[in-house]
């Protein structure tokens, strides 16, 4: 029989899930980048340039962003990936699931002048289309928590990647600070679905955002399941108190 896959705090089959969390996203995509603003504060720009940042992109590599969205990391990847006109080999992909939020990643980025260099993808993370070895570098920022078979993702972008090649988490994690909890909770459960349903028009997606961040595997957990997965040197660093970690994993 098939396990069933949370959707925040409702246990649901995993074809469920994957259909709910489709209708999450195509609900909010077009308020989308002025709610994670607001949400958090202008901070996810720098929890993504960090994620860049230890990335350690180098010209020419071959760069696939996972559950990409609105294209917030594959902007920020291809200024390094890209530097000049002369660097030209290097590609990214920008990936994901969903095509509502797809098209809105490749509208902004070619409005913002960005065309060469950069394919857009529509795939599950769980089941890639891509041949093995293909991407020096795989990142999947403020996704995974989304994808209904977590182990599945994992096995996928390993194969996807090339020997020597390093994958990136950026995710919700577990808060270190307890004493903070109350605060937190409060944050996540009241002012997430209030702000949502006044910008967005929809507080159940935000209210699914809290409860998704309170199930989803913790650092040392996640980082279990990249061991499992067949990573090796998996390193894990805390922003925000671990309100958000970074995972980063490498095929040796
Ligand atoms: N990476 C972007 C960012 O950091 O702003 C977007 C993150 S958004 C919170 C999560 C994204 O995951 C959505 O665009 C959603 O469509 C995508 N997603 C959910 N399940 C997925 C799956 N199984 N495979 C690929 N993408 C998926």
């Amino acid at each position: 029989m098939t396990e069933p896959a949370d959707f925040g705090f409702k246990q649901v089959s995993p074809d469920e899930k994957t259909r709910r969390v489709r209708a999450v996203f195509e609900s909010v995509a077009p308020r989308y980048d002025i709610m994670n603003d607001l949400m958090s504060l202008g901070m996810h720009r720098l929890w993504k340039r960090h994620a860049v940042a230890l990335l350690n992109i180098r010209p020419g590599q071959q760069i696939l962003d996972l559950a990409g969205g609105t294209g917030d990391l594959t902007h920020l990847i291809h200024a390094q990936l890209r530097p000049s006109m002369q660097a030209t080999a290097g590609r990214i992909i920008l990936s994901d699931i969903n095509p509502a939020m797809l098209t809105l990643g490749r509208d902004r980025l070619l409005n913002e002048g960005l065309v060469e260099g950069i394919d857009y993808v529509q795939a599950n993370a769980e089941t890639l289309p891509f041949p093995a070895q293909s991407f020096d570098r795989i990142c999947i920022a403020f996704g995974l928590r989304n994808v209904t078979d977590k182990a599945a993702a994992l096995h996928s972008a390993y194969t996807a990647l090339r020997y020597g090649g390093c994958y990136l988490i950026l995710e919700f994690s577990r808060l270190l600070l307890t004493s903070l909890e109350p605060f937190y909770d409060a944050y996540s459960f009241k002012w997430l679905p209030w702000l949502g349903e006044r910008i967005a028009g929809d507080a159940d997606s935000y209210r699914y955002l809290a409860e998704s961040i309170r199930k989803h595997p913790d650092q040392a957990a996640l980082t279990g399941m990249l061991h499992a997965a067949g990573f090796a040197r998996v390193e894990c660093s805390n922003l925000a108190g671990g309100i958000v970690a970074i995972h980063r994993a490498y095929k040796l």
